[in-house]
């Protein structure tokens, strides 16, 4: 599974786990508490879908992505959304292709990219993210709902390690993650029950040998590397 934002960290599934689309999240509608969004919603072609899926099967939740200002001057190559919160709601541009404004990249890079690595954003972490908090609904405005952000990514160009090594401060911290996750009462929790048919909605999924199985429109959803794909028509990417 690709992990190229988390620089090639390997995926760890420590509690029910499962591959779905953001703007076809395969849950029940209410069925969790909380949901945490963490630099996932910039990704989103189409915003608008992922707020209402988020808030169709959560209570309250948790989105952090970088802030608009810094997407403007640093660009990744994924993010279709520069992002910020104006008075307490968030403010979402979609972006029509990957780079908005060549001129202020290179004038940022030129002039200014050392003083926000090296001192701005280690000293102020906060000032440079979105940390929007919800409960019952996501306050927020696309300001540019006609802008097309389907765009296809460039090709990521940034080195991938040969051997993904954790070392020994990644196993300690695998071992404290998996102490602290609590995992016994991760294990109890089944993961069918919460499920909805990404394809047709329905609220009922059932387990089968190699997946899971849509009770009404019968399409399969076979796992993949033993992890459960819901994508809609089951068509995996
Ligand atoms: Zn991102
Ligand atoms: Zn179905």
């Amino acid at each position: 599974p690709d992990t190229r934002e988390r620089h090639w960290v390997p995926l760890t599934v420590d509690r029910p786990f499962d591959f779905g689309f953001l703007e076809r999240l395969p849950f029940k509608d209410k069925v969790f508490d909380f949901v945490v969004a963490s630099h996932v919603l910039e990704h989103s072609s189409e915003p608008e879908r992922a707020l209402r899926e988020m808030q169709r099967v959560a209570r309250a939740g948790y989105i952090e992505v970088p802030d608009a200002f810094m997407e403007r001057v640093n660009p990744y190559k994924d993010h279709r959304a520069e992002i910020t919160v104006r008075q307490g709601r968030l403010t979402i541009r979609k972006k029509g292709s990957w780079i908005v404004d060549r001129e202020l990249v290179e004038l940022y890079e030129d002039r200014a990219k050392p003083l926000f690595t090296g001192a701005f954003i280690p000293s102020r972490p906060f000032d440079f993210h979105v940390r929007h908090y919800w409960q019952d609904s996501i306050a927020y405005q696309v300001v540019n709902p006609s802008v097309d952000a389907r765009w296809l990514a460039p090709v990521d160009d940034r080195p991938r390690p040969a051997v993904a090594s954790v070392g020994w401060r990644g196993t300690v911290r695998g071992a404290l993650r998996t102490l602290m996750s609590q995992s016994a009462r991760n294990r109890a929790i089944d993961l069918a029950g919460l499920l909805a048919c990404p394809t047709c909605g329905h609220a009922a999924v059932d387990r089968t040998t190699d997946g899971f199985r849509c009770h009404a429109c019968a399409t399969a959803y076979p796992d993949r590397h033993g992890l459960p794909m819901l994508y809609p028509d089951g068509t995996a990417p």
